[in-house]
């Protein structure tokens, strides 16, 4: 068995979570399976190490970026950054507002965390619509530094996320 092959059997559908329509995809599994989540940091290390040769920083993004990014970015020898929902970090912050289906969210990073010039990769679980994903590329872009890459597991190929956040690119491990 291939490590995709590994990290895809540990992806769990749930229909009508969080509400009725929706097909949620979950990725708990893969952090049971030791030998899944090792092929997920593997297969991006492979990627990242291909295709960028300088790295600086690994961005995760609320919540479950922060599950995979800190195993990548030790993997690659460079630090990690969170970005979080907004009011739960401390100290000075930047932020940036965006929509959602319903209302407004607001996303936050730490405002000395990110240095003018720097390469980073940032990392979540999964691509949907790409509202998240954009507003951290926006973030980082507020700090001066340059966004070679956008990391998931999953992307919903439907919601066309990917093309929302061009012309920054998208690597998926797997897609729906
Ligand atoms: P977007 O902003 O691209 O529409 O939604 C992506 C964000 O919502 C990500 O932070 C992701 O964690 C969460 N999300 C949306 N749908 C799902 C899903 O089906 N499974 C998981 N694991 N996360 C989801």
């Amino acid at each position: 068995e291939n490590k995709l092959q590994l990290v895809h059997r540990r992806v769990r559908a749930f229909p009508d979570f969080p509400k009725t329509g929706v097909l949620f995809r979950d990725i708990c599994p893969i952090l049971k399976d030791p030998a899944a989540l090792t092929a997920v940091i593997d297969l991006f290390e492979e990627h990242v190490r291909k295709k960028h040769e300088q790295v600086d920083l690994i961005i995760g993004l609320d919540a479950r970026g922060f599950l995979f990014g800190p195993l990548l970015a030790q993997r690659l020898g460079v630090g990690f950054v969170l970005i979080r929902k907004k009011g739960k970090l401390p100290g000075a912050t930047v932020s940036v507002a965006y929509d959602l289906e319903y209302g407004k969210a607001e996303v936050e990073v730490q405002e000395d965390a990110v240095a003018e010039g720097q390469k980073v990769l940032l990392i979540d679980d999964l691509l949907a619509t790409g509202g998240t994903m954009s507003a951290a590329v926006e973030l980082v872009k507020k700090q001066q530094a340059q966004v070679l890459d956008c990391l998931v597991l999953v992307e919903l190929k439907e919601l066309n996320g990917r093309d929302k956040l061009k012309p920054h690119g998208v690597f998926s491990l797997l897609q729906y």
